[in-house]
Protein backbone atom coordinates (compact mmCIF):
# COMPACT_ATOMS: atom_id res chain seq x y z
CA UNK A 1 0.00 0.00 0.00
CA UNK A 2 2.65 2.33 0.71
CA UNK A 3 4.17 1.94 -2.32
CA UNK A 4 1.01 2.66 -4.21
CA UNK A 5 1.00 5.73 -2.08
CA UNK A 6 4.62 6.99 -2.61
CA UNK A 7 3.79 7.00 -6.50
CA UNK A 8 0.72 9.38 -6.37
CA UNK A 9 2.86 11.11 -4.24
CA UNK A 10 5.38 10.73 -6.84
CA UNK A 11 3.24 11.95 -9.74
CA UNK A 12 4.41 8.14 -11.48
CA UNK A 13 1.79 6.73 -13.84
CA UNK A 14 -0.95 5.32 -11.46
CA UNK A 15 -4.28 4.25 -12.23
CA UNK A 16 -7.91 3.97 -11.00
CA UNK A 17 -7.66 0.57 -9.60
CA UNK A 18 -4.47 1.98 -7.40
CA UNK A 19 -6.37 4.87 -6.07
CA UNK A 20 -9.37 2.30 -5.36
CA UNK A 21 -6.89 0.11 -3.35
CA UNK A 22 -5.89 3.28 -0.96
CA UNK A 23 -9.95 4.20 -0.75
CA UNK A 24 -9.89 0.64 1.19
CA UNK A 25 -6.97 1.59 3.55
CA UNK A 26 -7.00 0.86 7.19
CA UNK A 27 -4.93 1.02 10.19
CA UNK A 28 -1.43 1.58 9.60
CA UNK A 29 -1.71 2.46 5.64
CA UNK A 30 -4.52 4.89 6.73
CA UNK A 31 -2.25 6.54 9.09
CA UNK A 32 0.60 6.82 6.49
CA UNK A 33 -1.50 8.31 4.25
CA UNK A 34 -2.44 10.91 6.46
CA UNK A 35 0.54 11.76 7.81
CA UNK A 36 1.66 11.95 4.03
CA UNK A 37 -1.22 14.01 2.85
CA UNK A 38 -0.38 16.47 6.27
CA UNK A 39 3.38 16.78 5.66
CA UNK A 40 2.02 17.88 1.49
CA UNK A 41 0.13 20.14 2.36
CA UNK A 42 2.43 22.12 4.61
CA UNK A 43 4.84 21.62 1.99
CA UNK A 44 2.80 23.23 -0.38
CA UNK A 45 0.02 25.17 1.31
CA UNK A 46 1.41 25.81 4.54
CA UNK A 47 -0.70 25.83 7.89
CA UNK A 48 -2.85 28.64 7.25
CA UNK A 49 -6.48 28.45 6.71
CA UNK A 50 -8.50 30.92 5.24
CA UNK A 51 -11.53 32.14 5.54
CA UNK A 52 -14.03 32.37 3.37
CA UNK A 53 -17.96 33.59 4.86
CA UNK A 54 -20.86 31.52 3.58
CA UNK A 55 -23.55 34.15 2.30
CA UNK A 56 -26.51 31.99 1.65
CA UNK A 57 -28.49 34.49 -0.96
CA UNK A 58 -31.42 32.29 -1.51
CA UNK A 59 -33.43 29.39 -1.77
CA UNK A 60 -34.98 29.62 -4.13
CA UNK A 61 -34.21 27.22 -7.12
CA UNK A 62 -35.13 26.33 -10.42
CA UNK A 63 -33.99 22.87 -10.21
CA UNK A 64 -34.69 19.67 -8.40
CA UNK A 65 -31.55 17.19 -7.99
CA UNK A 66 -33.42 14.44 -6.19
CA UNK A 67 -30.61 15.03 -3.38
CA UNK A 68 -30.98 18.20 -2.74
CA UNK A 69 -33.43 20.11 0.75
CA UNK A 70 -34.02 23.09 -1.04
CA UNK A 71 -35.12 21.71 -4.79
CA UNK A 72 -37.91 23.15 -6.29
CA UNK A 73 -40.42 20.81 -5.42
CA UNK A 74 -40.02 20.57 -2.07
CA UNK A 75 -43.10 22.16 -0.75
CA UNK A 76 -41.74 22.45 2.98
CA UNK A 77 -38.85 24.74 2.49
CA UNK A 78 -40.36 28.54 3.00
CA UNK A 79 -38.52 30.58 0.16
CA UNK A 80 -36.28 33.63 0.87
CA UNK A 81 -33.98 36.08 -0.92
CA UNK A 82 -31.91 38.30 1.31
CA UNK A 83 -32.14 41.97 0.28
CA UNK A 84 -29.63 43.86 -0.77
CA UNK A 85 -28.90 45.45 2.14
CA UNK A 86 -29.09 41.93 4.39
CA UNK A 87 -26.08 40.50 1.79
CA UNK A 88 -23.74 44.03 2.24
CA UNK A 89 -24.36 43.86 5.76
CA UNK A 90 -22.72 40.30 5.78
CA UNK A 91 -19.83 41.06 3.66
CA UNK A 92 -19.25 44.19 5.94
CA UNK A 93 -19.28 42.07 8.36
CA UNK A 94 -16.99 40.04 6.80
CA UNK A 95 -14.81 42.93 6.11
CA UNK A 96 -14.41 44.26 9.51
CA UNK A 97 -14.09 40.60 11.21
CA UNK A 98 -10.88 40.63 8.46
CA UNK A 99 -12.22 37.35 6.93
CA UNK A 100 -10.73 38.23 3.10
CA UNK A 101 -13.11 36.35 1.52
CA UNK A 102 -16.80 35.61 1.05
CA UNK A 103 -18.81 32.98 -0.97
CA UNK A 104 -22.30 33.72 -2.45
CA UNK A 105 -24.42 31.08 -2.98
CA UNK A 106 -27.73 30.25 -4.18
CA UNK A 107 -30.13 28.21 -6.03
CA UNK A 108 -29.91 27.96 -9.21
CA UNK A 109 -31.68 30.62 -11.16
CA UNK A 110 -31.04 32.60 -14.64
CA UNK A 111 -33.50 35.29 -14.45
CA UNK A 112 -32.34 38.33 -16.13
CA UNK A 113 -33.24 40.56 -12.80
CA UNK A 114 -31.21 37.80 -10.71
CA UNK A 115 -28.05 37.71 -12.83
CA UNK A 116 -28.32 41.75 -12.99
CA UNK A 117 -29.05 41.98 -9.07
CA UNK A 118 -26.01 39.51 -8.19
CA UNK A 119 -23.44 41.93 -11.32
CA UNK A 120 -24.89 45.07 -8.86
CA UNK A 121 -23.91 43.00 -5.74
CA UNK A 122 -20.98 42.56 -6.57
CA UNK A 123 -20.26 46.00 -7.20
CA UNK A 124 -21.32 47.35 -4.66
CA UNK A 125 -18.91 44.63 -1.91
CA UNK A 126 -16.06 45.81 -3.56
CA UNK A 127 -17.20 49.27 -3.50
CA UNK A 128 -17.79 48.93 0.42
CA UNK A 129 -14.99 46.57 1.03
CA UNK A 130 -12.05 48.94 -0.98
CA UNK A 131 -11.73 46.19 -3.12
CA UNK A 132 -10.33 44.28 -0.37
CA UNK A 133 -12.90 41.24 -0.21
CA UNK A 134 -12.70 38.80 -2.54
CA UNK A 135 -15.57 37.12 -3.40
CA UNK A 136 -16.26 33.17 -4.66
CA UNK A 137 -19.61 32.81 -6.31
CA UNK A 138 -21.54 29.32 -6.01
CA UNK A 139 -24.61 30.45 -8.31
CA UNK A 140 -24.71 27.32 -10.30
CA UNK A 141 -24.78 26.94 -14.38
CA UNK A 142 -25.36 30.00 -16.28
CA UNK A 143 -24.21 31.39 -19.39
CA UNK A 144 -20.63 31.83 -20.32
CA UNK A 145 -21.61 35.52 -20.53
CA UNK A 146 -23.16 35.96 -17.41
CA UNK A 147 -19.79 34.39 -15.93
CA UNK A 148 -18.14 36.79 -17.71
CA UNK A 149 -20.63 39.89 -16.58
CA UNK A 150 -19.87 38.93 -13.08
CA UNK A 151 -15.99 38.61 -13.42
CA UNK A 152 -15.77 41.39 -14.28
CA UNK A 153 -17.97 42.76 -11.49
CA UNK A 154 -15.08 41.84 -9.15
CA UNK A 155 -15.76 37.84 -8.50
CA UNK A 156 -12.92 36.00 -9.23
CA UNK A 157 -13.17 32.55 -7.92
CA UNK A 158 -16.57 30.08 -8.56
CA UNK A 159 -17.54 26.55 -7.38
CA UNK A 160 -19.37 24.03 -9.33
CA UNK A 161 -19.62 20.88 -7.95
CA UNK A 162 -19.64 17.97 -10.55
CA UNK A 163 -21.34 16.18 -7.92
CA UNK A 164 -20.02 12.77 -9.95
CA UNK A 165 -18.26 12.52 -12.65
CA UNK A 166 -19.85 9.23 -14.02
CA UNK A 167 -21.97 10.49 -16.38
CA UNK A 168 -24.42 7.33 -15.48
CA UNK A 169 -24.60 7.91 -12.03
CA UNK A 170 -25.41 11.95 -12.43
CA UNK A 171 -28.62 10.27 -14.71
CA UNK A 172 -29.23 8.47 -11.91
CA UNK A 173 -29.34 11.20 -8.89
CA UNK A 174 -30.63 14.04 -11.31
CA UNK A 175 -33.94 14.17 -13.40
CA UNK A 176 -33.68 12.97 -16.83
CA UNK A 177 -33.75 17.12 -18.79
CA UNK A 178 -32.17 19.55 -20.12
CA UNK A 179 -32.01 21.47 -17.26
CA UNK A 180 -29.96 19.03 -15.18
CA UNK A 181 -28.17 17.89 -18.09
CA UNK A 182 -24.00 16.03 -17.16
CA UNK A 183 -23.13 17.79 -20.63
CA UNK A 184 -24.07 21.65 -19.65
CA UNK A 185 -22.48 20.62 -16.43
CA UNK A 186 -19.17 20.18 -17.76
CA UNK A 187 -19.53 22.93 -20.18
CA UNK A 188 -20.48 25.27 -17.37
CA UNK A 189 -17.29 23.73 -15.72
CA UNK A 190 -14.68 24.85 -19.29
CA UNK A 191 -16.60 28.32 -19.55
CA UNK A 192 -15.51 29.36 -16.37
CA UNK A 193 -12.04 28.46 -16.90
CA UNK A 194 -12.19 30.22 -20.07
CA UNK A 195 -13.41 33.20 -18.49
CA UNK A 196 -10.55 33.59 -16.08
CA UNK A 197 -11.62 32.08 -12.80
CA UNK A 198 -9.90 30.08 -10.00
CA UNK A 199 -12.71 26.78 -10.80
CA UNK A 200 -12.91 24.68 -7.70
CA UNK A 201 -15.40 21.77 -7.89
CA UNK A 202 -16.10 18.76 -6.13
CA UNK A 203 -18.31 15.47 -5.53
CA UNK A 204 -20.76 13.77 -2.71
CA UNK A 205 -19.23 11.08 -1.02
CA UNK A 206 -21.48 8.19 -0.28
CA UNK A 207 -24.27 8.50 -2.95
CA UNK A 208 -26.74 5.84 -3.53
CA UNK A 209 -25.09 3.40 -6.56
CA UNK A 210 -21.24 5.44 -5.74
CA UNK A 211 -18.60 2.22 -5.71
CA UNK A 212 -15.05 3.14 -5.30
CA UNK A 213 -14.49 3.31 -8.69
CA UNK A 214 -16.66 6.15 -9.12
CA UNK A 215 -14.82 8.18 -6.41
CA UNK A 216 -11.38 7.32 -7.68
CA UNK A 217 -12.28 8.33 -10.97
CA UNK A 218 -13.67 11.39 -9.69
CA UNK A 219 -10.23 12.53 -8.22
CA UNK A 220 -8.87 11.98 -12.36
CA UNK A 221 -11.46 13.90 -13.04
CA UNK A 222 -10.66 16.85 -10.93
CA UNK A 223 -6.34 16.26 -11.79
CA UNK A 224 -7.07 15.82 -15.68
CA UNK A 225 -9.59 19.38 -15.55
CA UNK A 226 -6.50 21.11 -13.92
CA UNK A 227 -9.33 22.54 -11.07
CA UNK A 228 -7.89 25.17 -9.06
CA UNK A 229 -10.12 24.62 -5.92
CA UNK A 230 -11.95 21.47 -4.74
CA UNK A 231 -15.24 21.38 -1.93
CA UNK A 232 -16.34 17.74 -1.34
CA UNK A 233 -17.99 16.05 1.74
CA UNK A 234 -20.42 13.44 2.54
CA UNK A 235 -23.98 13.20 1.12
CA UNK A 236 -26.70 13.36 3.67
CA UNK A 237 -29.41 12.39 3.59
CA UNK A 238 -32.90 15.06 3.42
CA UNK A 239 -35.85 13.38 4.29
CA UNK A 240 -38.09 15.80 2.06
CA UNK A 241 -36.23 13.90 -1.32
CA UNK A 242 -36.74 11.84 -3.71
CA UNK A 243 -33.31 10.36 -3.00
CA UNK A 244 -34.62 9.42 0.91
CA UNK A 245 -36.42 6.46 -0.30
CA UNK A 246 -32.65 4.99 -0.51
CA UNK A 247 -31.58 5.30 2.80
CA UNK A 248 -31.46 1.65 3.53
CA UNK A 249 -28.68 1.38 0.54
CA UNK A 250 -26.32 4.31 1.73
CA UNK A 251 -22.84 3.37 3.56
CA UNK A 252 -23.21 4.17 7.25
CA UNK A 253 -22.91 7.87 7.89
CA UNK A 254 -19.34 6.69 9.82
CA UNK A 255 -17.83 5.50 6.79
CA UNK A 256 -19.12 7.97 4.42
CA UNK A 257 -17.33 10.50 7.25
CA UNK A 258 -13.84 8.44 7.06
CA UNK A 259 -14.49 8.00 2.90
CA UNK A 260 -14.59 11.96 2.38
CA UNK A 261 -11.38 11.89 4.78
CA UNK A 262 -9.44 9.41 2.57
CA UNK A 263 -11.09 11.35 -0.71
CA UNK A 264 -9.39 14.56 1.01
CA UNK A 265 -6.07 12.88 1.69
CA UNK A 266 -5.65 11.45 -1.79
CA UNK A 267 -6.50 14.81 -3.34
CA UNK A 268 -4.24 16.45 -1.44
CA UNK A 269 -1.59 14.24 -2.59
CA UNK A 270 -2.54 14.06 -6.31
CA UNK A 271 -2.95 18.29 -6.55
CA UNK A 272 -0.35 19.55 -4.16
CA UNK A 273 -1.39 23.19 -4.48
CA UNK A 274 -4.60 23.26 -5.13
CA UNK A 275 -6.91 24.71 -2.10
CA UNK A 276 -9.54 22.17 -0.37
CA UNK A 277 -12.38 23.36 1.45
CA UNK A 278 -13.33 21.27 4.44
CA UNK A 279 -16.83 21.48 3.94
CA UNK A 280 -20.08 21.88 6.71
CA UNK A 281 -21.56 18.48 5.88
CA UNK A 282 -18.37 16.94 7.95
CA UNK A 283 -19.45 18.77 10.82
CA UNK A 284 -22.70 17.33 10.41
CA UNK A 285 -21.53 13.67 11.25
CA UNK A 286 -18.29 14.51 13.90
CA UNK A 287 -18.91 17.32 15.71
CA UNK A 288 -15.10 17.45 15.23
CA UNK A 289 -15.27 17.06 11.66
CA UNK A 290 -13.66 20.04 9.78
CA UNK A 291 -10.80 19.99 12.27
CA UNK A 292 -10.38 16.61 11.12
CA UNK A 293 -10.15 17.43 7.73
CA UNK A 294 -7.87 20.32 8.37
CA UNK A 295 -5.72 18.20 9.89
CA UNK A 296 -5.25 16.04 6.95
CA UNK A 297 -5.08 18.16 4.08
CA UNK A 298 -7.64 20.80 3.91
CA UNK A 299 -6.96 24.34 3.88
CA UNK A 300 -10.33 26.44 3.12
CA UNK A 301 -13.16 26.73 5.84
CA UNK A 302 -16.90 28.42 5.18
CA UNK A 303 -17.93 30.12 8.52
CA UNK A 304 -21.66 30.56 7.81
CA UNK A 305 -22.46 34.55 8.01
CA UNK A 306 -26.15 34.59 6.72
CA UNK A 307 -28.50 36.76 8.86
CA UNK A 308 -29.70 34.31 11.41
CA UNK A 309 -33.22 33.83 10.54
CA UNK A 310 -32.59 32.37 7.70
CA UNK A 311 -30.30 29.75 8.41
CA UNK A 312 -33.09 27.19 9.13
CA UNK A 313 -34.32 27.62 5.67
CA UNK A 314 -31.38 26.43 3.65
CA UNK A 315 -30.78 23.35 4.41
CA UNK A 316 -29.59 21.07 2.15
CA UNK A 317 -29.48 18.21 4.40
CA UNK A 318 -30.45 16.82 7.79
CA UNK A 319 -29.04 17.84 11.07
CA UNK A 320 -26.95 21.08 9.40
CA UNK A 321 -24.91 22.04 12.22
CA UNK A 322 -24.40 25.51 13.41
CA UNK A 323 -27.85 26.70 12.45
CA UNK A 324 -28.61 28.61 15.64
CA UNK A 325 -25.23 30.27 15.85
CA UNK A 326 -24.17 34.19 15.75
CA UNK A 327 -21.63 35.19 13.17
CA UNK A 328 -20.43 36.36 16.29
CA UNK A 329 -19.81 33.09 18.09
CA UNK A 330 -18.66 31.13 15.30
CA UNK A 331 -15.34 33.48 15.41
CA UNK A 332 -14.84 32.03 17.98
CA UNK A 333 -15.74 28.89 18.30
CA UNK A 334 -13.62 28.37 15.05
CA UNK A 335 -10.42 30.11 16.05
CA UNK A 336 -10.52 27.24 18.66
CA UNK A 337 -11.06 24.46 16.64
CA UNK A 338 -8.44 25.51 13.46
CA UNK A 339 -5.78 25.90 16.48
CA UNK A 340 -6.60 22.69 18.11
CA UNK A 341 -6.39 21.18 14.11
CA UNK A 342 -2.27 22.56 14.57
CA UNK A 343 -3.44 25.66 11.88
CA UNK A 344 -3.45 29.52 12.30
CA UNK A 345 -6.50 31.80 10.28
CA UNK A 346 -5.28 33.59 7.45
CA UNK A 347 -6.53 37.07 8.41
CA UNK A 348 -7.73 39.77 5.85
CA UNK A 349 -5.75 37.43 3.17
CA UNK A 350 -7.48 36.52 -0.29
CA UNK A 351 -5.85 32.84 0.30
CA UNK A 352 -6.18 32.08 -3.35
CA UNK A 353 -5.39 28.72 -5.23
CA UNK A 354 -1.89 28.32 -5.07
CA UNK A 355 -1.95 26.42 -8.07
CA UNK A 356 -3.48 28.85 -9.78
CA UNK A 357 -0.67 31.29 -9.77
CA UNK A 358 1.81 28.56 -10.15
CA UNK A 359 -0.37 27.35 -13.33
CA UNK A 360 -0.38 31.24 -14.90
CA UNK A 361 3.83 31.44 -14.11
CA UNK A 362 4.19 28.33 -16.22
CA UNK A 363 1.89 29.69 -19.27
N1 LIG B 1 -27.29 25.60 -6.64
C1 LIG B 1 -25.89 25.62 -6.79
C2 LIG B 1 -25.37 24.31 -7.31
O1 LIG B 1 -26.07 23.30 -7.20
O2 LIG B 1 -24.24 24.31 -7.82
C3 LIG B 1 -25.13 25.99 -5.53
C4 LIG B 1 -25.78 25.66 -4.22
S1 LIG B 1 -25.97 23.93 -3.93
C5 LIG B 1 -26.99 23.91 -2.53
C6 LIG B 1 -24.35 23.52 -3.28
C7 LIG B 1 -24.02 22.06 -3.13
O3 LIG B 1 -24.79 21.47 -2.10
C8 LIG B 1 -24.29 21.18 -4.31
O4 LIG B 1 -23.27 21.30 -5.26
C9 LIG B 1 -24.37 19.79 -3.67
O5 LIG B 1 -23.16 19.06 -3.85
C10 LIG B 1 -24.57 20.09 -2.19
N2 LIG B 1 -25.68 19.32 -1.64
C11 LIG B 1 -26.99 19.39 -1.98
N3 LIG B 1 -27.70 18.47 -1.32
C12 LIG B 1 -26.83 17.77 -0.54
C13 LIG B 1 -26.97 16.68 0.38
N4 LIG B 1 -28.14 16.11 0.60
N5 LIG B 1 -25.84 16.24 1.00
C14 LIG B 1 -24.65 16.82 0.79
N6 LIG B 1 -24.47 17.86 -0.07
C15 LIG B 1 -25.54 18.32 -0.73
FE1 LIG C 1 -30.82 23.63 -6.64
FE2 LIG C 1 -28.16 23.40 -6.24
FE3 LIG C 1 -29.95 22.12 -4.67
FE4 LIG C 1 -29.61 21.31 -7.20
S1 LIG C 1 -28.04 21.26 -5.54
S2 LIG C 1 -31.58 21.61 -6.16
S3 LIG C 1 -29.24 23.26 -8.22
S4 LIG C 1 -29.65 24.29 -4.86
Amino acid sequence: MKDIINKIIEDKSYSTEDIVQVLQCKGDDRTYLFSKSQQIKEKYVGKKVYFRGLIEYSNVCSKNCYYCGIRRENKNVERYTLTNDEVIEAALFAYQHRYGSIVLQSGEISSKSFIQNITYLLNEIKKVSTGELGITLSLGEQTEETYKEWYLAGAHRYLLRIETSTQSLYEKIHPNDDLHSYHRRREALNSLKKVGYQVGTGVMIGLPYQTLEHLANDLLFMKEMDIDMCGMGPYIEHKDTPMSQLNHQLLPIDERFNLSLKMIALLRIMMKDINIASTTALQAIDNTGREKAITIGANIIMPNITPRKYRDKYFLYDNKPCADEDAEDCIKCLEMRIKFAGGEIGYGEWGDSKHFSNKKLHD
